[in-house]
């Protein structure tokens, strides 16, 4: 069970997506009042594409209690196939080890954002989080902790978490002025498609599959009980805009590469909801929180990871997570500043360097054909032919830099983050606010401060 707040606070959340949601809950479960405030109507906000649950997210739903609602939806994965996209020659296959993931506390599981964000807005509501769906943020003051609706209605808050996205005016309101976002040259576009029209090797088991393409790639995996497939398609593009929610984009059949992998090819050739998110490059923003410690940016608002990234969903939730751990500890408002500065401490790290991670995938997976592509191709098939995983360790190697990488990633547990924050500069703090009264205590003498158990009633029946 989580603790309580000593003291319980007010908190609006600007974005009923996955942050929003997620830091919702972790905050509404250890007391604090929290209203999300959606711009959309609670159907549209959602989307029906494929989402992978990496395990350092799977574990922090757990904690959560929401496992048994995340099995309901989700397919647990334990095997990735890398094929050449061309002509679906086997490169390689990594088996994620059982006793690896025990040891990590989570699954890799697949599911569709529209399950997952379900699966949040129900557990909210259980917590007693206010949703407010047609509600569009139209401007924030983060001195007077106030947001205005397009309804006019204004609102206020201790504290306000800007979780819009990458696109919304929270992150505005932090730069000064509105970012579009460069576009980098690459999209990904997005589908899902009946498998009942898919050969075997898809959806007999709950394989994800990466295929490398010259220049560009494709990611595909198992949903809805192995009912459909959830396509990614990543290529070089000189489109400009593009975002989750557009209508349908119609190229996709023209886009991946001839000769191509059949399924892939049956994928492209009968999409008929494929959506196409461009990949812009975000200045990072130096800081989450504002100078009035009353509003914090946090998911693709804080850090916008590419649409192709594993790890954009679970480093939204990993944010709501750590708030939620910080502000359990809230007994007065002049913590508050501090609970802020920390999550920004904890967070910035992690999400710039997963960020780094995610962006050498996209790389490694969309080479361009040439000695580059040549020697990852080579090195994959030999690994294979050895019988071991792409990530296995050469002879006299304890493991290779993309294991040490992955494992860094899985194992990693957001939650004891912020109580080792807590244990190590959260409780001093509080400590040094009243030395003498700390001193004081420490110096009468008490048996129960000796470690003697005084048996009271014994005292009592002597008087
Ligand atoms: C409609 C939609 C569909 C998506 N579908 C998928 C998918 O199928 N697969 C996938 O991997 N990822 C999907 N994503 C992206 C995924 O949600 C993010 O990559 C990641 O999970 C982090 O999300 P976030 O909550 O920080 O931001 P977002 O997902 O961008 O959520 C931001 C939320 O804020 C709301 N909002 C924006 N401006 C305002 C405002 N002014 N006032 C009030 N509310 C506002 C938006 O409507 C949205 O609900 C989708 C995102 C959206 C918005």
């Amino acid at each position: 069970m989580p603790l309580e707040a000593p003291l319980r606070i007010r908190f609006l959340v600007v974005g009923g997506g996955i942050a929003g949601l997620a830091s919702a809950i972790a905050l509404a479960r250890v007391g604090h009042e929290v209203a999300v405030l959606e711009k959309d109507d609670g159907q549209s906000n959602s989307g029906h594409h494929g989402i992978r649950i990496p395990p350092n997210m799977t574990k922090i739903l757990s904690n959560w209690g929401l496992k048994p609602q995340l099995q309901d939806v989700g397919l647990v994965s334990r095997i990735l196939l890398f094929s050449r996209l061309e002509n679906e020659e086997l490169l390689g296959t990594q088996v994620w080890d059982y006793e690896v993931l025990k040891e990590m506390r989570g699954e890799f599981l697949l599911t569709t954002h529209a399950e997952l964000h379900r699966i949040l807005s129900d557990a909210a509501v259980a917590h007693g989080v206010n949703i407010r769906y047609d509600a569009q943020v139209v401007s924030i003051d983060p001195d007077l902790g106030q947001v205005r609706l397009a309804s006019g209605d204004t609102l206020s808050a201790d504290v306000i978490i800007g979780a819009d996205g990458e696109t919304g005016i929270s992150r505005d309101v932090l730069v000064g002025q509105h970012d579009r976002g460069t576009p980098v040259g690459m999209s990904v576009i997005h589908t899902t498609i009946a498998t009942k029209e898919m050969p075997d090797a898809i959806r007999q088991a709950n394989v994800i599959f990466a295929g490398f393409g010259n220049g560009c790639g494709a990611a595909a995996w198992p949903i809805h009980q192995r009912k459909e497939v959830a396509l990614e398609f990543i290529l070089r593009d000189p489109a400009t805009e593009g975002t989750w929610g557009d209508a349908p984009c119609t190229d996709l059949s023209a886009l991946v590469p001839s000769p191509c992998d059949p399924r892939v090819r049956l994928v492209a050739d009968s999409a008929t909801n494929a959506v196409r998110t461009v990949i812009k490059d975000y200045s990072p923003l130096e800081s989450w929180v504002h100078d009035s410690a009353r509003f914090v940016v946090i998911g693709q608002a804080a850090h916008a990871f590419p649409a192709i990234a594993v790890q954009a969903v679970a480093m939204a939730v990993e944010d709501a997570a750590v708030l939620g751990k910080l502000f359990c500890h809230l007994s007065s408002r002049d913590q508050i500043s501090s609970f802020l500065w920390a999550f920004q401490d904890i967070r910035q790290k992690r999400c710039a360097t997963l960020h780094q991670v995610e962006l050498g995938y996209i790389w490694f997976m969309t080479l361009q054909d040439g000695p580059h592509q040549q020697a990852r191709d080579e090195g994959l098939k030999e690994r294979y032919r050895a019988g071991k995983n792409v990530m296995s360790a050469e002879d006299g190697e304890e493991e290779t830099p993309q294991w040490r990488d992955v494992r860094a990633t899985f194992d990693y547990d957001c939650e004891d983050h912020a109580d080792d924050w807590w244990v190590q500069w959260g409780l001093l703090r509080e400590r040094a606010k009243s030395p003498e009264a700390s001193q004081a205590r420490d110096l009468v003498f008490t048996w129960s401060n000796m470690g003697v158990a005084v048996d009271q009633s014994t005292d009592a029946k002597r008087e």
